[in-house]
């Protein structure tokens, strides 16, 4: 059999497949009952983006076969093998779409898919998070690994060295179970995903892969080319195949090929492929690695750093747990802290590591103890005001390295050890060795030497979390006397191009970048760090309307960087031209229009606001680099901005946030209230979901008990 055959049979396979499962659940349950996979605003959404159907119910999946099957033409020519590729995708959705009809968690009892043994669906919040990783290229890539390896000995191989190399790698079928065998921690925080038992669960992983376009890119449903031409340009995925290869998997393969995601297997079947590059048949599964990132065309940054654990940004949403832990060093019951200082560089001695007090092995299993990271750097070009930008980048260097975790910042951190890394060999002097090589790494512009010191002797801990408050009260004094006014220059962010192609964040002193990674004063160093690099100087002298947050020159900034794309800006307005999306925002503001408000949702919220939206929901009404007045997302720490949408009346606009949100923004929200408007206890009158979830009528009730100050605005529309 040529490809053509296999394909085409697999693709027959699949739909034959999809016909039975749809017949049996409208058996089961009905054409009325409810079809969807659940926290995502895009329906099912490979048949959203390349049918444009928006499938809500048994009734329409049933129809939306035949599109499907329309799209699986057999005139011999290459385009038959990606059009079925495609349409045996959907037609695995609309499997797995039974499946949740049926019953919302197929793959398990747990809420958290990351409990389950299978992950099955991802949601748009999971979709969303990979942005910023995905812009600076933490996140090189995606493999999708299929079937089980030689060897468990290889399928761990193969998983361990994507990982550690950045690599998110979805799994399909026997190599989960390989995968189990050999221990490997899995779930999306640690960007291992066991998807499902067989290839049907590809359609997730292709799931994942067309929001990211309507997300971050702005693709419209039903545009077949522009889908596949962003994610051949934008998404660097490929495939890994183990024999023997079903003609299903092959079909879906021609399916990843269609989208630009090249395939590689050791299967030697004869196919006669014409694509080079796109199906490679290499024997060998211990050279699949480099094989597969030259045939997607991926180049890693290398960094060689002297521990004995991995390095990874995949390890960063690593959980210790008690039991694994061999020590750990926790800021709230015990002296601890990081401190970036900078030094003459004639006092650095550059590389130097050392070690004050007793190492790793020199404490009781599970002891809680003191611990102080100093590193010192030095350069003609370093300034006092990068040392808070580099400290707080350890959180993220340290959490890196496997095994080890970390959380929190200055004198309020905690780093767990685990027993795994202390056996491999891990001791105080290897943090020392990954802040060196990481700073040196990141900062060389600035850096020319540096040296770190690691405390673990309690008094001397103690002496110098004295001096260190000092040095962060010092720093929190000057950063709370910006303001918009006090500064002569805003910045450009447009790290986010490389997946929104005309969004612009224009980061200011009091609004951050809208992905919460990036305040005005990282935007300054990144700007200092790298003249040419993603924040540009934008002046503000100018001025069209400073109420309104308009000047000319961030409207040309933003017509530069956008290409065209955007006229205006108005950085107070989420009316009038405000500030685009890209995809990545912590946050999403909406009108609420009962009460003249707006409600706020942070990504971690799923239950449902006043409007009657999600997140999800509420974060696809923008996005893509493209203005929607009435929706913004935006930076968490921009909630409690005099800033926060100015022009409308501002922070007495909120009527609704989840209470996590609304508890971490308190404090700055309730003084700012005070002095703005002179509201005492201002969250008081904000709702949350305990007091009021799908309802406006209940909501504008406890605002009008509360006498909120939204009731009483002018309407927004
Ligand atoms: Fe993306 Fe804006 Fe954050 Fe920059 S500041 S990384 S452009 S969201
Ligand atoms: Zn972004």
């Amino acid at each position: 059999m040529g490809l053509f055959d296999v394909v085409f049979h697999g693709s027959d396979e699949m739909y034959a497949l999809a016909e039975t499962a749809v017949k049996e659940t409208l058996e089961k349950i009905g054409e009325d009952a409810p079809v969807a996979f659940g926290s995502t605003a895009y329906y099912l959404a490979c048949i959203k983006a390349y049918t444009g159907l928006e499938v809500t119910n048994m009734a329409q999946l049933r129809d939306a076969l035949t599109p499907i099957r329309a799209m699986m033409t057999r005139n011999r020519r290459t385009a038959d093998i990606f059009h079925s590729g495609i349409a045996t995708v959907m037609a695995a959705e609309v499997i797995e779409a039974c499946k949740y009809a049926v019953n919302p968690l197929p793959y398990g009892e747990n809420e958290n898919p990351n409990d389950n043994k299978y992950h099955g669906h991802m949601t748009d919040a999971e979709v969303r998070e990979l942005g910023v990783p995905l812009v600076t290229r933490d996140i090189p890539g995606f493999v999708v690994l299929i079937d089980e390896a030689p060897t468990d000995e290889q399928a761990v191989a193969l998983i361990k060295g994507y990982q550690s190399r950045g690599i998110f790698v979805f799994l399909l079928g026997g190599i989960i179970d390989q995968a189990m065998r050999k221990g490997v921690k899995m779930g999306f925080p640690v960007r291992v995903v066991p998807v499902g038992p067989d290839i049907i669960g590809v359609s997730h992983i292709i799931s994942l892969v067309v929001r990211a376009a309507f997300i971050f890119g702005n693709i419209q449903p039903n545009d077949y080319v522009n889908m596949n031409r962003y994610t051949m340009d934008r998404i660097f995925a490929f495939v890994n195949a183990f024999s023997p290869v079903s003609d299903m998997t092959v079909a879906c393969g021609a399916g990843a090929i269609a989208e630009g995601f090249p395939v590689i297997t050791n299967e030697v079947k004869d196919m006669d492929w014409r694509v080079p590059k796109s199906l490679v048949i290499n024997t060998d599964v211990d050279t699949w690695i480099d094989c597969s990132l030259e045939a997607r065309g991926i180049k890693l940054k290398v960094t060689n750093i002297d521990v004995p654990v991995a390095v990874s940004s995949a390890f960063e949403g690593e959980i210790i747990r008690k039991g694994d832990m061999q020590l750990e060093a926790d800021g709230s019951r015990k002296d601890c802290l990081e401190l970036v200082r900078t030094k003459d560089v004639r006092e650095i001695e550059d590389h130097k590591i050392t070690l004050v007090g007793k190492d790793i092995d020199e404490f009781g299993v599970g002891e809680k103890i003191c611990m102080a990271t100093i590193v010192e750097v030095g350069g003609a070009k370093m300034q006092p005001d990068f040392e808070p930008v580099m400290e707080r980048k350890i959180h993220s260097f340290v959490n890196c390295l496997e095994g080890i975790m970390h959380t929190g910042q200055r004198d309020l951190i905690r780093i767990r050890v685990s027993k795994a890394a202390f056996e491999a060999g891990f001791r105080m002097k290897h943090f020392g060795e990954l802040l060196y090589a990481k700073i040196k790494n990141e900062y060389e512009a600035v850096v020319d030497k540096c040296q770190v010191t690691i405390y673990t002797e309690p008094e001397k801990v103690h002496e110098l979390r004295i001096e260190a408050n000092k040095i962060y009260d010092a720093r929190d004094d000057r950063v709370s006397k910006l303001s918009d006014e006090s500064v002569d220059v805003f910045y450009t962010c447009i790290l986010c191009q490389s997946f929104s192609p005309s969004h612009v964040c224009i980061v200011t002193p009091e609004r951050l970048g809208l992905c919460g990674a990036v305040s005005w004063m990282d935007a300054k160093a990144t700007n200092q760090l790298d003249p040419n690099g993603p924040c540009q100087i934008v002046p503000k002298e100018r001025v069209v309307d400073e109420e309104i947050g308009i000047w000319e020159d961030v409207n040309e900034a933003v017509q530069t960087y956008s290409h065209g794309a955007l006229e205006q800006v108005s950085l107070y307005s989420i009316m009038q031209d405000p500030m685009t999306s890209c995809g990545c925002f912590e946050c999403i503001c909406g009108i609420e229009p009962f009460s003249n408000g707006v409600v706020i949702v942070n990504r971690e919220h799923t239950g449902v606001t006043p409007v009657g939206m999600t997140f999800s929901e509420l974060a696809s009404m923008t996005g893509g680099g493209v203005q929607t007045p009435g929706f913004m997302g935006h930076g968490r720490h921009f909630i409690p901005s005099k800033k926060f949408m100015k022009a409308e009346g501002g922070l007495q606009r909120i009527v609704w946030m989840p209470k996590a949100l609304k508890e971490s923004v308190a404090e700055k929200l309730n003084a700012n209230a005070k002095e703005l408007y002179g509201i005492e206890n201002f969250t008081d009158m904000i709702a949350d979901e305990t007091i009021v979830e799908g309802d406006p009528e209940a909501l504008v009730a406890f605002l009008t008990e509360k006498g909120h100050p939204a009731l009483g605005l002018e309407p927004m529309m």
